[in-house]
């Protein structure tokens, strides 16, 4: 990726540092967030790594480097080699929920086999009072997607009354999916402060990505998190969502990934598992 190196007003850096550490976010992130905000080359699209169906063969072999994931995207959700975890991409960062419960950030390069990110930049923006289940958080969401044919991205900021997660944990190349997510660990965490991350997909699009919607969650201090399995709020929640209308697919030209038999129905797998 090419190098920048430019002059800027003493005032404008000041900002720029102070949105780096605000966001816990390196320069490259904020900047390039910033450019394409500006240019608004990145408005409505999702850059995908890999495929579901791909995942639920458990093709789970490192496709597409992470630094190629963050240029496209700061934003998003998705897993690591072998499964070992679950990602959450916020402000530009990648986090890593393990199978025991730890949060790592992940700075390093890196091989990612699944992922969807977008350039998170809200359309709208609303807030959400009380709700009592996962399912609540989803109608209250709905209400604001125009349209069951696209994709959108939902960014949910909150103290959370109770946070129920899990997290893959590492498993061997060619275990499926819903045979993975069996033994997976669960957490509970209550009265939590922190982010839904999620990325709403149309039914029609069960091939390659995850229909209706997929949460992962992370703490305000990035030390728990995981795939959502449910929760609740007292307090109102903070949604932001940005409409997908645009969406990129990188196929992993990898052995597993050309070699599998992707011509089958996966719906009830990932219903399963996801
Ligand atoms: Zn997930």
């Amino acid at each position: 990726m090419p190098n920048l190196n430019v002059v800027i007003p003493s005032s404008l850096a000041n900002i720029l540092n102070d949105a780096v550490v605000s966001r816990g976010s390196s320069l490259d992130s904020v900047v390039t967030a910033a450019l394409s905000q500006y240019f608004q080359t990145t408005r409505h699209r999702a850059y995908q790594i890999s495929t579901s169906a791909a995942l639920v063969q458990g093709i789970y072999d490192g496709a597409v480097s992470s630094r190629t994931l963050l240029a496209n995207g700061d934003f998003g959700l998705g897993t690591f080699e072998h499964l070992d975890g679950e990602m959450v991409v916020l402000d530009g960062n990648i986090y890593q929920v393990r199978g025991n419960g730890s949060v790592q950030h992940r700075p390093d390069d890196f091989l990612v086999p699944f992922a969807v990110v977008s350039r998170f930049q809200p359309d709208e923006s609303f807030d959400v009072p009380a709700v009592g289940s996962l399912e609540d958080l989803e109608r209250a969401c709905d209400h604001h997607r125009e349209s069951d044919n696209l994709f959108f991205a939902f960014r949910v900021d909150g103290v959370f009354e109770r946070m129920h997660t899990r997290a893959m944990k590492a498993t061997s190349e060619g275990t499926g999916l819903a045979a993975a997510a069996q033994t997976e660990p669960e957490f509970h965490f209550e009265e939590i402060v922190g982010t839904l991350v999620s990325i709403w997909s149309p039914r029609y699009s069960t091939s390659f990505s995850v229909p209706g919607y997929h949460f992962h969650f992370i703490s305000e201090d990035r030390t728990k998190g995981g795939h959502v399995l449910g929760c609740s709020a007292t307090k109102v929640l903070r949604v932001g969502i940005q409409v997908l209308c645009e969406y990129d697919v990188r196929l992993p030209a990898i052995e597993s990934f050309l070699k599998a038999n992707l011509a089958v129905d996966t719906t009830k797998d990932l219903r399963q598992a996801e």
